[in-house]
């Protein structure tokens, strides 16, 4: 690792060795409960997890990626965005993973939720082991945690009520375990006994059933939030993880967790920092799965390359919270990466070394698989939606249309030209969209309109292969409009109108230019 880290992940890197020494193996870990479905604010804490054991292994270290599927968890409440509500409310205090799939694709609810996540990740360069909780209670592996937590009754009821107001202490018979009744599959149980060792009698409260069971074979027994995080800390031997704002505020899950992994499981807790929400252009706000309104990471990759989306997160800071936007802005956040592209190869100069060092990590952390052969093909994206409106959104077209293009480039601008044709058809806003007039359609012109056009087609279009630069072309627009006696602004809006039937539209020189005179004379011929 350089002496200076330019990077936050390289930062966290160097810190998680600092603080847990030499490691054969550094274990990142991430999970959530997939009680609904995992939206891009979730996300943020995956790709913080990524980009962090990126920059460990850049630093030599073998690391080991952990995922946890928490679909072990009780399933408390029906998310407004899924189907069938009905059928979903019947299962309501389930473990998830025993909850049917709405829409009937997968084994269960939570498989689903899990699927839509475990199909997109690759796509932006993210593998993690994935570990189910389910298999993992029910196979036992927890059973000497839950023994221990079960030992250590009076600790962690202390530790508990530090983190409770007067009014929210746990008070008389407590247990940190719950129950998953072995007959209706409810967690309404109450525990009745434990033996001091490995069995466990409860009754159900909801259809009566009793059970002794044993905690080495037993299969609905679970330990409770901030006891079971603490657990698995200390048996997967985590050295990182992050976690949101909800789980960092003062007292919250992880300060309580930190404390219990020490003192129930004998385990220093994690290295962690806190990562923010993240807001949608237009919906500010936490995103929260309970709400109907989630963008999902497949929603993200329709209008953003992988490699942006990797962008977006590796170049802020996890505890600022940022805006994703579907908007115009959509156009500038493809500037900005295409400028730190330029920077990181050299094509466009840094204002000063740590600059160009920063912006290089940035550009290598945002790429899927290592480092590409070369900068991709440069064509800002607003300049690109233009000629694939040009093409009527024919990608090959678009790109057939540029010869100086290296072959080992198309794959990128396709990628590219693919997220800019669904922006425009979803997202973009109205008067950023057009479409060619067929040749022969016209439009409703006054005369003088159509003698400006007419000027406009046989002394700037029947050249305009003449002009080397946007500007010289458009000096010999406003040259048109003066002889033909016309205002420019009304020749400008003839054109668009003659050209798109808009009276506005693409900056018209850089316009003409990107359509060629072919097109142009085939449209403007009926004046
Ligand atoms: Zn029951």
């Amino acid at each position: 690792m350089t002496d200076k880290a330019f990077h936050w992940a390289d930062e966290t890197a160097r810190k998680i060795v600092r603080e847990k020494g030499e490691k054969d193996v550094y274990t990142c870990a991430s999970g959530i409960t997939p009680s609904g479905t995992v939206h891009i604010g979730n996300f943020r804490e995956i790709i913080s997890v990524d980009l962090v054991a990126r920059a460990l292994r850049d630093a030599g270290k073998n690391v080991r990626f952990i995922y946890s599927w928490d679909d072990y968890d009780v399933f408390r409440k029906v998310p407004a965005n899924m189907p069938k509500q009905d059928e979903l409310e019947k299962y309501l205090r389930f473990p998830i993973t025993m909850v049917p799939d709405p829409w009937g694709r997968d084994s269960s609810y939570a498989r689903h939720n899990e699927i839509d996540v475990e199909s997109s990740l690759p796509l932006v360069g993210i593998n993690p082991e994935y570990l189910y909780q389910t298999e993992r209670y029910r196979a036992s592996l927890y059973a000497p945690g839950i023994r221990t937590a079960l030992e250590k009754r009076p600790e962690l009821k202390s530790i508990l009520n530090k983190f409770r107001d007067d009014q929210h202490k746990i008070e008389g018979e407590w247990w940190p375990v719950s129950v998953f009744c072995d007959e209706c599959n409810r967690d309404d149980t109450d525990i009745d006994s434990w033996d001091g060792e490995w069995h466990l009698e409860y009754h159900c409260n909801l259809c009566g059933f009793r059970q002794k069971t044993d905690l080495r074979t037993a299969k609905g027994v679970k330990l409770g939030w901030r006891i079971d995080w603490p657990m698995r800390w200390a048996y997967e031997k985590v050295d990182f993880e992050p976690a949101g704002k909800d789980h960092h505020s003062q007292g919250g899950s992880f300060d309580t967790s930190k404390i219990v992994c020490k003192e129930v499981f004998n385990f220093d807790a994690p290295v962690t920092f806190r990562y923010d929400f993240i807001g949608l252009k237009g919906n500010a706000g936490k995103m929260s799965s309970s709400k109907g309104n989630v963008i999902d990471l497949p929603t993200l990759l329709k209008v953003y390359t992988p490699e942006l989306v990797r962008y977006m997160f590796a170049g802020t800071r996890p505890n600022t919270e940022f805006t994703i936007s579907f908007d115009l802005d959509v156009i500038k956040i493809y500037e900005d990466y295409d400028r730190t592209e330029r920077i990181a190869w050299k094509i466009e100069a840094a204002k000063n070394e740590e600059v160009y060092r920063k912006e290089r990590r940035i550009y290598e952390l945002s790429q899927v698989s290592g480092m590409p052969a070369a900068a991709s093909y440069q064509m800002p994206f607003r300049h690109l939606c233009n000629l694939l409106q040009i093409a009527g959104g024919d990608i090959d077209a678009t790109i057939a249309g540029l010869s100086d293009i290296k072959p080992e480039q198309k794959a990128a601008l396709r990628a590219r030209c693919v997220c800019a044709k669904n922006w425009i058809e979803e997202y973009a806003p109205e008067d950023f969209c057009f479409k060619l007039r067929e040749a022969g359609e016209t439009a409703a012109l006054s005369e003088a309109e159509k003698t400006a056009v007419r000027e406009l087609r046989d002394s700037v279009v029947s050249k305009i292969e003449e002009f080397d630069s946007d500007k010289s072309c458009a000096q010999a627009i406003y040259d048109a409009a003066e002889r033909a006696g016309i205002d420019s602004k009304a020749l400008f809006r003839a054109a668009y109108d003659a050209l798109i039937g808009k009276d506005q539209g693409p900056r018209l020189a850089s316009f003409l230019r990107a359509i060629g005179k072919d097109r142009l004379l085939s449209i403007l011929s009926v004046y």
